[in-house]
Order: structure tokens, then C-alpha cells, then sequence
């Protein structure tokens, strides 16, 4: 029996574990010197902007829509297909979320429609590189730049991603990453944002601690009403550490991908009708390796078929039911049938494992039992 294989799973190696071990005993745990250098190494990785970081993925998102002046009134942009922290941000800065549905193809926010949802109340836009696949950056920027709107790239999936050989976060507006565990690069929980200017990057500082603002050895202020956002120096030294193998780990991530099509093109996609990912191998980090299950034609929701994986020993997973129809969404006035292409793809896509500590064993493992229980399920 083989052990059971997770959809994904952090690699740490030795070196960074003894790394921590070092920062423990240093005497010096919370922000401080890692801090520091796991920002000057991200800032050299995005050419040179500032970089600040945090201890989420989610918190930076709400700092971006703070420093944009972002608030009560205004409206922001985005897809209901992400992970939820892309829309709560919105609603806990007092702003209303205005959803437009995706690309099925692309799985991310369809950007034939973003004009139409332009309103005077619009004031940004949060586009979402799901899976990896980076949003158009060109159109993005050109509707951004038209409507004089601000744009909070959540790039919390696409580390690594480029855009026609432009790394994401070395341009654009304002960037942010995610460094959780399940993400290309991890400091356990935390996150980083690509800003500006300098002027950004102090008020970026400021909303991560309290507001707090430093002078000589004992003068301080609080300008801004701040909260509690820092990163740990252990933490930093695990990102550090991550940071070295980051192209290696991306590069093991695109060589299963292509696997993947390579073995589930003709059985699942030509055969069975599926929906495989936007085949891009120049510019997707691969983060995720995502199926849409072929809802017309199967006897079982997607559900059952998660359940029969699971009983062969293969984790995998949802990403993501559509935000618009949790229930704190719905209150709000959301329905069903309101975004159908973000439902529909809510609804049958299926996380696969892809991880870079993944073997190709593994791979023919999840493929030969992914279309043997996909077969036994569809009407062919
Ligand atoms: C992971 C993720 C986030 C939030 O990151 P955390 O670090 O978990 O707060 C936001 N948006 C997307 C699309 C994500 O995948």
C-alpha cells in the first residue's frame, strides 16, 4: 500500500531547519535582522522595487487597499472565484466588493467584462492570478489606466509567474504574495506587498504595527490607525531558505505539469470531456494543477469522486467554491446564477496533487486512478 499523497505539501530542508534553530537561540525571535534581509532579498528578486513584509497573504491586501485610500463608498473589483481573503479585504476596509465573472478558459476574472462593471463609485481593481496563470497584464493595466482606477494585484498564487517574461511584482501596481504553506514559497503563515515609492512603503509600515512611528531614542507617534501585521524573524529565516530553491521548486512544479497533459490530455480531456488548465509553460509558475470535471456527463458529484481518491491513498482538493454564494455573501444580496461560468467551474474543479518534492511515480499513480474512477463515473 502506498502512503497516502497529499494535493500539496511544503518543502523545508535541512539547512533552513538549522537556520531557525540558530534565529531561536539568538536571542532576537519577532521582526528584526531576518526581517530586513528577507526584504532586501524579495526587493532584489522584483528588481529593485520596496518590499515590505507581513504575516499574511491577506493582511497585505488589506494594507494595499488602505494605502490606495481605499474605504466607506467606494467600489473595488474582482472574481468570485478565489480563495475568500481576496473579497472579505474589501469588506473590512468598509468598501463593496463588485464581482464579475471569470473566463472558463482562463478560470480568472474575465477581462471583456471588468468595463461594464465600472461605475463612479470604482476605485480599484484585485485581479487574481489563479492557479498561477497570470492575468493579462496588458489589458489589465490599459482598462486600470483608462479609468483612472488603482489596481492590488493578489498574487498571492503566482510567485514566480511572468507576464511575457516580466516577473509578476517587478512591475504594475501595487503586488501582493502570499507565503502560506501550501503556496510556491513559504514562511509558514505570512506574505509579502510590492509598493511604489518609498512614501508607500513607511505608510505600509505603519498599518503593520499600530501606527507607530519612531524618532532619536525616545520619540513616538502613531499617525494612522495600524494593527498587529508583523513578520517573525523565524519566520523570515524559513523564507530565506525557501528563497534559494524557489526556481528549482517552480521548475519541478512546470516538469509535472507537463506530465499531466501528457497523461490526462487524451483519456480525460479528449475522451471524457474535462476541462484541463490553460496549457502555459512560459509563464505560469504552476501552483496548482486543476481539472473541471465534465459535469454533464457524471453519474456522482464532484464530492464522490474526492472520496473515492481519497480511499485510493490521493488528496486533493477545492479551489474554490464561488465567494458570492457563501452566506455572508448572500446576505449582502449575491444569488445564484449571478456569475455562471464562476459556478459552474466552482462547482466541478478538482485540485490534483503538484508539489516539487512529488515523484513521477506519484504522477502515474494519480493519473491511472483519476481516470480509471473518472471512467467508472461517466456516462461515456
Ligand atoms: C492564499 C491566498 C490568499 C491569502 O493568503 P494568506 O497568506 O493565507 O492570508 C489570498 N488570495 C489568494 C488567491 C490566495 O490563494
Amino acid at each position: 500500500m502506498n502512503a497516502f499523497l497529499p494535493f500539496t505539501r511544503p518543502s523545508i530542508d535541512e539547512e533552513t531547519i538549522a537556520g531557525v534553530a540558530e534565529v531561536l537561540r539568538s536571542g532576537w525571535i519577532t521582526s528584526g535582522p531576518q526581517v530586513k534581509t528577507f526584504e532586501s532579498k524579495l526587493s532584489e528578486y522584483f528588481g529593485g522595487r520596496p518590499v515590505r513584509a507581513f504575516n499574511s497573504g491577506t493582511c497585505t491586501m488589506e494594507i494595499a487597499l488602505r494605502i490606495a485610500g481605499i474605504g466607506a463608498g467606494d467600489e473595488v473589483i474582482t472574481t468570485p472565484l478565489s480563495w475568500v481573503a481576496t473579497s472579505n479585504v474589501i469588506l473590512e476596509v468598509g468598501a463593496r466588493p463588485v464581482f464579475v465573472d471569470i473566463d472558463p478558459v482562463t478560470r480568472n476574472i474575465d477581462l471583456d467584462r471588468i468595463e461594464d462593471a465600472i461605475t463612479p463609485k470604482t476605485r480599484a481593481i484585485i485581479p487574481v492570478d489563479l492557479a498561477g496563470l497570470p492575468v493579462d497584464r496588458d489589458r489589465l493595466y490599459t482598462i486600470a489606466d483608462k479609468h483612472k482606477l488603482r489596481v492590488i494585484e493578489d498574487a498571492a498564487q503566482s510567485l514566480g509567474s511572468r507576464w511575457k517574461d516580466r516577473r509578476i511584482g517587478s512591475f504594475g501596481d501595487l503586488v501582493s504574495f502570499s507565503f502560506h504553506p501550501n503556496k510556491n514559497l513559504t514562511t509558514i503563515e505570512g506574505g509579502c506587498l510590492v509598493l511604489n515609492t518609498d512614501a508607500e512603503a513607511k505608510l505600509a509600515e505603519q498599518y503593520r504595527l499600530q501606527g507607530v512611528v519612531r524618532t532619536g531614542f525616545d520619540g513616538m507617534d502613531v499617525e494612522v490607525l495600524g494593527g498587529k501585521f508583523n513578520l517573525t524573524d523565524v519566520a523570515a529565516r524559513v523564507g530565506l531558505g525557501q528563497l534559494q530553491h524557489l526556481e528549482s521548486f517552480n521548475a519541478k512544479r512546470l516538469a509535472l505539469a507537463q506530465t499531466y497533459f501528457e497523461r490526462l490530455q487524451k483519456p480525460v480531456e479528449r475522451e471524457l470531456g474535462a476541462w484541463l488548465p490553460v496549457l502555459d509553460f512560459q509563464q505560469s509558475n504552476w501552483h496548482m494543477f486543476q481539472v473541471v470535471l465534465p459535469e454533464p456527463r457524471m453519474k456522482v458529484r464532484r464530492a464522490a469522486i474526492m472520496e473515492q481518491l481519497n480511499a485510493a491513498g490521493i488528496g486533493s482538493g477545492v479551489h474554490y467554491p464561488p465567494i458570492h454564494l457563501f452566506s455572508l455573501y448572500r446576505k449582502q444580496g449575491w444569488k445564484p446564477g449571478d456569475f455562471p461560468h464562476a459556478e459552474y467551474v466552482g462547482r466541478n474543479i478538482l485540485t490534483l496533487p503538484l508539489f516539487p518534492q512529488m515523484t513521477l511515480a506519484d504522477l502515474s499513480r494519480v493519473c491511472e486512478t483519476f481516470i480509471a474512477i473518472l471512467r467508472a463515473n461517466c456516462h461515456q
